[in-house]
């Protein structure tokens, strides 16, 4: 199997790269923002991972293709604490390009970047219509929306597929569920989960400012945050009020 990036420009828009013969994507990096209220979120350590309420069963979370401790982008780690959760979409469509194609990019290290500090792009969950892998530990820090940012330091970053074999409303109710649990886990409040476009971006390599980026692009409104984002931000709270 041969892995390549497509796209060097890579944190600007997707990084891409060819894994089996599908393309995938994962969408780019995004300075400052002020932090939700820190009240509600727990003290002690992180957990590493969420646990699965045992009414939703199909949010099983699979971890065999994390990325390999102290390689790729885990060669260097940065700790944290999250208090937000960042949501992006791949944008790729090709078939085959669902959660476990994305994980096993970033699983052998094929997800380089250019513009940024550690070399590699990095998320934590990568949801599609029927599964979800974890690719990262919920206490380290990822590079998925804003370089040396807030975004990344602080936020646990979900890729959404959109892949056109797949069932793209399923993907959202199984993303606004997920992202349920992980407020519940590690106390982040409704007010902190944002859509990528939240966190303007100032590259690393260069010091450029490249704006907002329009992610998720399926549920941006004229490539911004409108009533799309709302009505998925207004499920997430009505699934979080369940648990
Ligand atoms: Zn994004």
């Amino acid at each position: 199997m041969t892995a390549r990036m497509a796209n060097r420009r890579d944190f600007v828009h997707l990084g891409a790269l060819l894994v089996g013969g599908g393309v995938l994507g994962a969408c780019g990096q995004a300075r400052d923002a002020e932090a939700p209220r820190r009240s509600a979120a727990p003290v002690g350590p992180v957990p590493p991972t969420p646990s699965i309420p045992a009414r939703w069963p199909d949010l099983r979370i699979d971890r065999s293709l994390m990325i390999p401790a102290g390689r790729h982008a885990r060669h260097r780690t940065r700790r944290m604490r999250p208090r937000y959760i960042t949501i992006h979409a791949t944008d790729n469509f090709a078939r085959g390009a669902g959660a476990r194609n994305h994980a096993l990019g970033l699983n052998r290290g094929s997800l380089t970047a250019t513009y940024n500090s550690l070399g590699y792009l990095s998320w934590h969950f990568t949801v599609d219509d029927g599964s979800i892998y974890q690719s990262l530990p919920c206490d380290e820090q990822g590079q998925h929306a804003d370089y040396e940012g807030p975004g990344n330091r602080l936020s646990i970053g979900i890729e959404m597929c959109v892949n056109r074999d797949g069932n793209l409303s399923r993907t959202l109710d199984r993303t606004a569920r997920f992202t349920a649990v992980l407020m519940k886990e590690y106390g982040i409040p409704i007010q902190g989960i944002v859509p990528h476009y939240h966190w303007p971006r100032t590259r690393y390599k260069d010091g450029k400012h490249l704006g907002h980026k329009a992610c998720p692009s399926v549920l941006m409104d004229g490539g911004k945050p409108g009533a799309k984002w709302n009505a998925f931000v207004a499920k997430i709270a009505r699934y979080r009020a369940q648990l």
